[in-house]
């Protein structure tokens, strides 16, 4: 994992980040400059730098990831209402950390 990245430091614990979810592969928080009422950033616990990164290794990682998504979205309320999920990629498709995460984006009209 590379010293500087931010969401390495936070799944270890070292910011004061809470966490809406955690097990042995993710972890789930608030986006700190939320997009929308729900703005949430499910983020795989290995350092993978982004989806350009992903191998066929990462396949149940990936998958998972969706998986974790759609029970977040419900614990959240916005399974029905709907919501939007995204991966930014690179710096010319919007990211900014550059370790892998996915953004849970809803909760406009619940
Ligand atoms: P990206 O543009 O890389 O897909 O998204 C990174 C997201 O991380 C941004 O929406 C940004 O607001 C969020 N973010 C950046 N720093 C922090 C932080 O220290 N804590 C939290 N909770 N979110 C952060
Ligand atoms: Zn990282």
């Amino acid at each position: 994992m590379p010293d500087d990245c931010l969401f390495c430091k936070i799944v270890n614990k070292e910011t004061d980040t809470r966490f809406l979810y955690e097990d042995d592969t993710y972890v789930v928080f608030k986006d700190i400059h939320p997009a929308a009422p729900v703005h949430l950033l499910l983020v795989p616990k290995t350092h993978i730098r982004s989806v350009n990164d992903l191998t066929p290794s990462h396949q149940s990682l990936v998958g998972g990831l969706f998986q974790l998504a759609a029970k977040m979205a419900r614990e959240q309320g916005v399974d029905q209402s709907g919501y939007k999920l995204l991966f930014n990629v690179e710096k010319g498709g919007g990211q900014v950390i550059f370790h892998l995460h996915l953004h849970l984006i809803g909760g406009w009209n619940r």
